[in-house]
């Protein structure tokens, strides 16, 4: 029988008014034919209430047991998801992540797959069961709970959907699909119809939070077509796909922010062989994800070095850099706390030029100041003051016109 997995977001399960109608979309499906695996997330807002509980025990709690606790919020939401299930008179099942020996790595809080074991799951199935898949959480080899980062259930859907050979992945959120930039910050976005895997990954890592950038990864390496929906609607939502020649037509798809990011800079460095491999070994040894590295010789002896991490890694990258700093002969330190990105982003990119020139003219009109610019070949971010990211955000989309259906946009935009 043909597999779907059907993902619930925290704010599709958020009562048990919600749970009902999630589980009444799972047995619509499994009417027409399908298998059904549901993956779900915590109710509501309750990963951000267990991080507050956390927060006024420990301003610094270890990690490991942030995973132990986090974990907890998908746990409840699965056995209550069976037992809505099983209320309405279809056998259902549910899994933690350990239960279905979901092997991650031990990096808590942002930890990566490494294998699932599908066998416990085909086994239920088998028995004509609907198997409910706590979503987010792992256990890496010493059988301590992992967690995949915030947004992880995603990644754990569209993993399983790949280890399981779905037909396809459905995402159900509290927006109609994937918008050209968030629609509850430009009110006007336009909702696409499809998106590529690498565009909808940009999207995705520089801060379109209705996707967890690992699971549009997997999505692509595993060839698995994920539906992006809402759980309220029956209205067709996005496809995450592999990229169609049309798609290059379009320019600018997309545009995203993200708030919370901080920027340090190493002012000053000796401008020798093997500094950057140093200061970046420090970094990744603490676990610091960082973005953005812009490294500029300053004379021929020094060199400043900057780059870009999430808010949430700043005491692990302060603690880094002050490790690292008299090894590669740093002269100052310099942090910014309030800084944010914004971000256009097409495959269009790769055979259309003017595309910078129109974003730093956007942002210059509207006046606002770049700190810093860094590109991809699909993608080009400018770093400003964080009061003014919505304000610049704006600027671009009505610029490339992300608020008209791709194809009534001017031609070139
Ligand atoms: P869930 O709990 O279902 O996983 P999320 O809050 O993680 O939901 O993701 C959905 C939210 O993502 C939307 O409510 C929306 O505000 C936000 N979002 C950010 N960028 C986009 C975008 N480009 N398209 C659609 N939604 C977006
Ligand atoms: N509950 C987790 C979070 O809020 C995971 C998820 O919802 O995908 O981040
Ligand atoms: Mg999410």
């Amino acid at each position: 029988m043909a597999i779907i997995v059907q993902k619930f977001g925290g704010t599709s399960v958020a009562n048990a008014e919600k749970i009902r109608r999630a589980a009444k979309r799972v047995i619509k499906t499994v009417e027409n034919g399908y298998s059904v695996v549901v993956v779900a997330s915590a109710r509501g807002q309750q990963t951000d209430e267990l991080i507050a509980d956390a927060l006024e025990l420990n301003p610094n709690p270890p990690k490991r047991e942030m995973d132990q606790l986090l974990s907890t919020g998908e746990q409840q939401s699965v056995s209550l998801f069976a037992m809505a299930l099983d209320a309405m008179g279809y056998d259902a099942i549910s899994l933690t992540g350990s239960q279905i020996r979901m092997m991650t790595d031990s990096a808590y809080t942002k930890a990566r797959i490494k294998s699932i074991d599908t066998k416990r799951i085909h086994e239920q199935l088998d028995k004509g069961r609907i198997v409910i898949v706590a979503g987010f959480q792992g256990i890496d080899e010493n059988e301590n709970i992992t967690t995949l980062g915030r947004g992880g259930s995603d990644t754990t859907a569209v993993a399983l959907a790949a280890a399981m050979g779905a037909e396809e992945c459905e995402i159900y959120t509290d927006v109609d699909g994937v918008y050209t930039t968030d629609p509850r910050i430009f009110k006007n976005a336009v909702k696409m119809d499809q998106i590529s895997y690498d565009e909808m990954l940009e999207m995705a890592s520089f801060g379109a939070g209705v996707m967890h950038p690992r699971a549009v990864e997997f999505g692509k390496k595993y060839d698995v077509k994920i539906h992006v929906r809402n759980s309220s609607n029956e209205t067709k939502g996005t496809i995450i796909t592999h990229e169609v020649p049309q798609m290059e037509g379009v320019v600018v798809s997309g545009a995203t922010i993200q708030k919370d990011m901080a920027k340090i800079s190493l002012v000053g460095v000796d401008n020798v062989p093997g500094n950057a491999a140093k200061i970046f070994a420090c970094l990744a040894n603490a676990k610091v994800v960082v973005s953005d590295i812009v490294q500029t010789e300053i004379s021929t002896e020094k060199a400043n070095v900057s780059f870009i991490i999430s808010i949430s890694d700043l005491t692990a990258a302060k603690e880094a850099v002050e490790q690292i700093k008299d090894e590669v002969n740093c002269e100052s330190i310099f942090i910014r706390e309030d800084i944010a990105e914004v971000s256009v982003i097409g495959v269009g990119m790769r055979t259309h030029y003017g595309v910078a020139e129109k974003m730093f003219g956007a942002l210059a009109n509207a006046q606002i100041n770049i700190d810093s610019i860094t590109t991809s070949e699909i993608r080009i971010s400018c770093a400003v003051d964080k009061k003014q990211v919505e304000k610049a955000l704006e600027a671009v989309c009505v610029a490339f016109e992300l608020d008209k259906p791709a194809q009534e946009r001017t031609k070139h935009n």
